[in-house]
């Protein structure tokens, strides 16, 4: 950026927040009160028996709009996505929440809308107390069924729609997760929120839809009226409110090069994954559920490089069972390219909580009883999905993929229950494939520094570059206030990646990178550099990727190695690699600017 357009993008309009979806959209922002203020109390006092029916009644109609959601939800984007609103349903139904509201109209003679509006604050205070982000994130699952029943009360039209025929950003200070369904059926081309996170249902769905978005802003909502021209970067987290003719020309060409590099891109998904001088490269997908999976297949993905199963268990309304599982998996594998899935086993805890498995409260959870720590100590749990995973492995190539591996008795562990499963499934004569291969997440320093500990014990190794940056910088990759320093092109993490790569290619045990750093291109022309044949990647970033490799040879980048490795700051290399991308393709270097460079965009 030059430094006229710095000045027309005054830092105050520049909003720093979570980069919740990819992509990069400028338009007018539309706000949306998301949730309406509570309905002033009704004078009464009224009918006990007219309250009740009416209440009722709104009961039954929230509970048909659901019923028709799951069906409408489950055939166009996925049944996964449908178990949200399936929570929604259980939520009209339940007993104690219909006692409390009917009770206070019983009690009281008021009306339902004011019953309803009590209960809300009610709840409201129990949620606010609640010292967990998951819990706490249900909140808006209530919020959206109570926004619900009180549409139904009031007979109103729904708060959030958008009645503009243009093209608007969605400015709120939270979206529910059935509005968030049905933004892709309005003019709504991007969405920045003043809370949110990348486990909030909103983000799972709204990421599928493949909208910009940008969430964990505070203010944002008061900073923007209705009409301002707002920027949205959501590879990067950055909204820029009325950025000025200059700043808003520069990311209107950034959007239209990131929508015609895409058409454009596209057409690469049947051409192989090679380099100029004819080098072969992975480029694998990380998915969460079946659409993620037919996502990857239709951009060119040659596996599933990474499936998270914590959100199956997420958008279940409970633990799901073994044949659930099972079924969950054979879809995954039917869905994606050539049947490959590399399937993680349960990585819950830290920010990851299932809200019908409640875990201890612990004064560090991302350092604490997580992840293969919590399911090594529960290994029934643990078994059951491996059995899953196992009786699902006999459809296509599948493997297993340990989280969070500290040292080398985890694995050896690990390994003893994959065994014992595989007897009970033989004993109980049900189909599985003895020969899925066992390997790990190195996301952990320990693991990173040891990886010639721990090599021998595995068939594979994926390097979790999401975690494995925010343990070695010691900085929480969601907390906005030290995002500066969770940077995988700084020399620490560098140097550390490399050396891992290095050792996995010295004992030949197949490495990749399945970070979101894997899928930009700056990080990507590193890790290549590095010796790195394999990348997992969200699949929106497969085409940019591919291009990517078409134009590089892996004889010019050997040369980089000892130039990045020799670099004291996170900025030098940065500028190495954007110049090796200008030289290639000036539309591919802007299209990554990472966070330690926002100036170059
Ligand atoms: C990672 O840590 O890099 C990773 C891929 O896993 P997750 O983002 O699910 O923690
Ligand atoms: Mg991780």
């Amino acid at each position: 950026m030059t430094n006229e357009q710095n000045k027309s993008s005054s830092p105050r309009n520049v909003h720093r927040g979570m980069a919740i979806s990819p992509g990069i959209v400028v338009a007018p922002a539309y706000r949306v009160e998301t949730v309406s203020p509570l309905a002033p109390s009704t004078a009464g006092p009224f009918e006990v028996a007219d309250e009740l029916s009416r209440f009722e009644a709104a009961c039954h109609k929230a509970a048909a709009d659901l019923t028709d959601l799951i069906e409408r939800v489950s055939s166009e984007i996925g049944a996964e996505e449908s178990r949200i609103f399936q929570s929604h349903l259980f939520m009209v139904r339940d007993r104690a929440f219909i006692q409390k509201v009917t009770g206070l109209i019983a009690e009281h003679h008021i009306s339902a809308e004011d019953a309803v509006n009590r209960t809300q604050a009610e709840y409201e205070q129990i949620f606010s107390a609640i010292d967990d982000d998951y819990l706490r994130e249900r909140w808006d699952d209530l919020l959206d069924v109570v926004e619900r029943l009180r549409q139904h009360l009031v007979e109103s039209a729904p708060v959030e729609s958008v009645r503009s025929d243009q093209s608007v950003v969605l400015v709120a200070r939270e979206i529910l997760p059935s509005q968030t369904l049905r933004l892709g059926e309005r003019h709504i081309v991007g969405v920045v929120t003043e809370r949110g996170s990348r486990t909030s249902h909103a983000a799972i769905i709204a990421r599928s839809l493949g909208l910009p978005v940008v969430g964990g802003i505070p203010d944002i909502f008061n900073a923007v009226r209705n009409g301002d021209m707002i920027a949205v970067d959501g590879r990067d987290g950055i909204v820029i409110v009325n950025p000025g003719p200059e700043a808003e020309s520069a990311y209107r060409k950034l959007e239209r090069e990131f929508v015609d590099l895409k058409d454009k891109l596209i057409h690469n998904r049947h051409e192989p994954s090679v380099t100029s001088n004819g080098v072969a490269i992975e480029l694998a997908a990380n998915i969460n559920n079946v659409a993620d999976a037919k996502a990857a297949a239709d951009v060119g993905a040659t596996a599933i490089g990474l499936f998270r199963t914590e959100y199956l268990f997420m958008m279940h309304p409970s633990i799901p069972t073994e044949d659930e599982q099972t079924a969950s998996y054979r879809a995954i594998v039917d869905a994606a390219p050539k049947g490959h899935v590399t399937i993680r086993t349960l990585d819950l805890g830290g920010d990851k909580i299932l809200p019908y498995f409640p875990i201890e409260k612990e004064s560090n959870p991302f350092l604490g009883f997580r992840s293969i720590r919590r399911a090594l100590a529960h290994p029934e749990f643990f078994k059951h999905q491996v059995r899953a995973i196992l009786r699902a492995g006999i459809e296509g190539r599948v493997r297993i993929l340990l989280p969070m591996i500290s040292t080398v008795e985890e694995i050896e562990i690990a390994r003893e229950f994959i065994a014992q499963a595989k007897d009970e499934l033989a004993r109980e004569g049900l189909p599985f494939s003895s020969d899925v291969p066992l390997g790990i997440m190195v996301e952990v320093p320990s693991a990173a520094v040891a990886i010639d500990t721990l090599l021998d014990a595995v068939d594979f190794v994926s390097i979790g570059t999401n975690d494995l940056v925010q343990y070695l910088m010691a900085a929480d990759r969601d907390n906005p206030n030290v995002a500066y320093l969770c940077d995988p092109l700084s020399p620490a993490v560098l140097r550390v990646l490399y050396q891992v790569i290095q050792a996995c290619r010295k004992y030949e045990v197949d490495v990749a990178v399945c970070g979101e750093m894997a899928g930009r291109p700056r990080s990507a022309v590193a890790l290549l550099a590095f010796g790195l044949r394999s990348l997992s990647m969200g699949p929106a970033f497969v085409p940019l990727i591919k291009e990517l490799v078409h134009s590089l040879s892996t004889n010019r980048l050997i040369g980089l190695v000892d130039e990045i490795l020799s670099q004291k700051k996170a900025l030098g290399i940065h500028q190495i690699l954007n110049s090796v991308l200008s030289e290639i393709d000036a539309s591919i270097a802007r299209l990554d600017a990472g966070p330690a460079d926002p100036s170059s965009i």
